[in-house]
């Protein structure tokens, strides 16, 4: 076995999560180690739109400063129900300091919050290696044991974090109860090349019966295209050849029927979400926390998976490095995890439950519901306080809480200078 490695805290899983809450801990002088099983941040189709707030927090984090070609602004959205537009939102109309949604592909994220994090004394990154068990003295949690490229080891930490993402092992090593909800439809994800017919601004949403699509402007010159299919229906779907894909297309958004055509010609060239939410009554037990998709997985709809699990780590860091600087750290650290989830899980279930609002509005077939869904988008576009009050609540919840009381990130420490 590898030699032991000891840490204050240790994050398993390397995703928006872990490496936000690793870089806020370290900046925060606290010693932290995160686990992270693949070798590279590669991934793709992984939460792409971020939500204003994060892209506020990450802003104050300096982490977007060298991001800016990896990144669109999303300025406007469009909902068309049956070939009628019934909702429009212009997004510079709201007066905050970031009011933009952004796409920015993960793997440039998570590099920029790794790199910055290495430029701490306190952090480390272990790649291709795999938390496999938790280590316990009593009840409490003391730590994991992992599987690297040299063998076995163990990492001690005054608190562990289940950073593992909406399949979380810790969550399930740890015995935390849970609740996983599958919902009616499942999600298929593609890029193609954005046509000229659309700008480069406008996130799309098409809904025709029962059916939807979703196209998101990307980088670079990109549209990021999901369309739903009934809850385990890939099988069926696929069974039909990829025409039945590009049939779908055509019925959802013809403007890039060509552009289907041409790059989605096999399904490997597409990528499948399981689409499902998880409830965790309790977020912490003694020595271990969870946090982002492990504590809460949610619905892609709004971009707020990637938005929770920054948030989940900028309030996490602040309140772990309090309760470690204390005499009494273990107690302190199992207060301050209790007081994680009392601070978060309101707004979680705020966003939980429009997400599910959404969902079942996308899903409704028939003549009379559809009827009521487009009169109540087109109630909601009509009325610009109702807009106002509903995407406020979804895209700048933090921005306007700091108005009253300030959100407190981890100072910046300054870039040293190049020699
Ligand atoms: C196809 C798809 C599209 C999505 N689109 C959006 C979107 O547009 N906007 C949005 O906000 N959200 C979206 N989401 C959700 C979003 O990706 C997640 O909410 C977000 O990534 C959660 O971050 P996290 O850090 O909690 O978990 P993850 O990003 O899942 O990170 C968990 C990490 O843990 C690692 N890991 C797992 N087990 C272990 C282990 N035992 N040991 C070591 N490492 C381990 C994994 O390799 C991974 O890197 C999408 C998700 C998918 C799958």
């Amino acid at each position: 076995m590898a030699a032991a490695v000891r840490a204050q805290v240790c994050v398993v899983g390397g995703g928006p999560a872990g490496l936000t809450l690793a870089l806020e801990l370290a900046r925060r002088s606290v010693s932290v180690v995160v686990v992270e099983q693949s070798a590279r941040f590669d991934r793709s189709f992984r939460g792409e739109s971020i939500s204003p707030d994060s892209v506020w927090l990450l802003e104050r984090m300096g982490i977007l400063e060298g991001l800016r070609d990896q990144t669109l602004e999303t300025r406007r959205m469009e909902i068309t129900d049956q070939g009628r537009t019934v909702l429009r939102a212009d997004f510079a109309q709201y007066d905050r300091p970031c009011p933009f949604p952004m796409e920015l592909p993960q793997p440039p994220l998570l590099e920029a919050l790794a790199k910055e994090g290495e430029r701490l004394e306190g952090f480390s990154l272990l790649r291709r290696t795999t938390a496999t068990a938790l280590l316990s003295e009593g009840t409490a949690v003391t730590g994991v044991r992992c599987k690297g490229p040299d063998g076995e080891f163990e990492i001690s930490a005054a608190l562990t974090v289940g950073a593992d993402g909406r399949f979380s092992k810790i969550r399930e090593m740890s015995g935390l109860p849970y609740e996983k909800q599958p919902l009616e439809r499942d999600f298929v994800w593609f890029k193609v090349p954005r046509p000229d017919v659309w700008d480069g601004h406008t996130y799309r949403v098409r809904i025709l019966g029962a059916r939807h699509g979703l196209f998101i402007p990307t980088v670079p010159d990109l549209v990021r295209v999901g369309f739903n299919i009934p809850k385990g229906g890939l099988k069926e779907l696929r069974a039909q050849g990829v025409g039945a894909l590009h049939t779908r297309m055509d019925e959802l958004a013809p403007e890039i029927s060509a552009q289907v055509r041409a790059s989605v010609t096999k399904w490997s060239d597409t990528s499948m979400l399981d689409i499902f939410t998880t409830v965790v009554p309790r977020w912490s037990r003694s020595g271990l926390v969870l946090v982002g998709d492990a504590a809460h997985t949610l619905t892609p709809v709004l971009g707020q998976g990637v938005n929770h699990a920054i948030t989940d780590a900028a309030v996490l860091a602040r309140l772990v490095a309090g309760a470690l600087a204390q005499t009494d750290a273990r107690g302190a650290l199992d207060r301050a995890t209790l007081r994680f989830q009392r601070e978060r899980e309101a707004s979680v279930a705020r966003a939980r439950a429009l997400q599910l609002r959404q969902e079942r509005a996308f899903a409704v077939s028939g003549t009379v519901p559809v009827l009521l869904r487009r009169a109540l988008y087109r109630l909601v576009d009509s009325s610009a306080p109702l807009k106002r009050r509903i995407l406020s609540g979804i895209y700048y919840p933090l921005q306007d809480a700091d108005r009253v009381r300030p959100f407190d990130v981890a100072p910046v420490p300054p870039v040293p200078a190049q020699t």
